[in-house]
């Protein structure tokens, strides 16, 4: 029988579960202790068991149920039939629940592009700066980020840390969410969910940026923002995720490096919530499936204010990077 539901809100329910199921993963990796590293480009640019793992999950579960999507992942995988241990087959019910926004309730299946970045952060992983990471499926229809999904898999992590500490001491006792591990998604016209959407201090300019791919152009850009405060975390999730959470004002990366795949769910999760990413420039990224990988032009995105700090890019920086 023929699902009442969209086709976008089907696969967006998919992707949620697909999402937790590569967060396990990726926690079950760190648990047996065999990260497997391989240098992709260079020393910073790394891919560990749990990217191979979690990327073979994603496709796979995602071709076996929608086969005309067009997915693109991050790694550079060898075809290989995949373990049926791997498959995720669920869907969130609590998505299914809610309306497809009208403009996209005709698009078909083949009209659609999937970014999948299956470990965001992996220099941060390896070193076990855990709550950095995320996983990210994004959705992309005629060019456009549309609906996106981003787990967490150590959110908490720190709070459970803390946690155990506090209950050695006889202190307070369990938070009110000390659950390892969430899921935020979000459809443009119908909003995102899976976390408290917070503003930043207000008047103060604290800038979220790279902390292992910086280079003098970041820290220029960075410094032409007249920044209160500077914040170095792994992760373009992570970054988002600072933002609509209210830890920091913009998310600064004035550099080529960041990917497609690093950029479509996150800039759905802020779009959907009232904010802006783009390019250094301020042009919107495009996500159709010809598209170049690489973000050339860096990445500026904000909550709010997004003028201010898009009027502050140097010249010199523009000069540099190239659309
Ligand atoms: P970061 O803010 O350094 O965590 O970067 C955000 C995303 O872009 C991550 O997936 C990084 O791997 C990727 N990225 C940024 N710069 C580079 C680079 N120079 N080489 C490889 N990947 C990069
Ligand atoms: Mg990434
Ligand atoms: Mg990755």
């Amino acid at each position: 029988m023929a699902s009442s539901h969209t086709v976008l809100m089907r696969l967006v329910a998919s992707a949620y579960s697909i999402a937790q199921k590569a967060g396990t993963i990726v926690r079950r990796v760190i648990a047996e202790g065999d990260l497997g590293i391989v240098e992709k480009t260079c020393a910073t640019d790394l891919q560990t068991k749990a990217d191979r793992l979690a990327q073979m999950s994603i496709c796979s579960s995602l071709a076996r149920k929608f086969p005309k999507l067009t997915i693109i992942g991050e790694e550079d995988l060898p075809f290989e039939e995949v373990d049926q241990e791997l498959i995720e087959d669920g869907q969130w019910e609590e998505i299914l629940q809610q309306p497809c926004p009208s403009q996209y309730s005709a698009i078909k299946e083949e009209d659609l592009v999937v970014w999948v970045d299956p470990l965001d952060g992996t220099k941060e992983y390896t070193e076990g700066l855990l709550d950095n990471v995320t996983v990210l499926i994004g959705i992309a229809y005629e060019g456009k980020a549309i609906a996106g999904v981003i787990n967490q898999p150590y959110y908490n992590y720190q709070n459970n840390e803390k946690q155990k500490l506090r209950e050695h001491k006889n202190e307070a006792k369990a938070g009110p969410n000390a659950t390892l591990g969430r899921t935020i998604w979000g459809v443009l016209g119908l909003g995102a969910f899976g976390f408290q959407l917070k503003e930043a201090p207000a008047g103060k300019h604290i800038i979220t940026t790279t902390r292992s791919h910086n280079n003098k152009l970041v820290t220029d850009c960075v410094t032409a923002m007249n920044p209160d405060d500077v914040l170095r975390v792994g992760g373009a999730g992570n970054k988002i995720i600072q933002l609509i959470e209210g830890k920091a004002s913009a998310y600064v990366f004035a550099s080529p490096g960041c990917k497609k795949w690093d950029t479509c769910a996150p800039e759905v999760i802020l779009h959907a919530v009232g904010g802006k990413l783009t390019d250094i420039h301020g042009n919107a990224l495009q996500y159709n499936k010809e598209v170049k990988h690489m973000n050339s032009a860096g990445v500026l995105a904000t909550l709010r204010n997004y003028d201010y700090y898009a009027s502050r890019v140097p010249e010199s920086v523009k000069n540099v990077l190239v659309p």
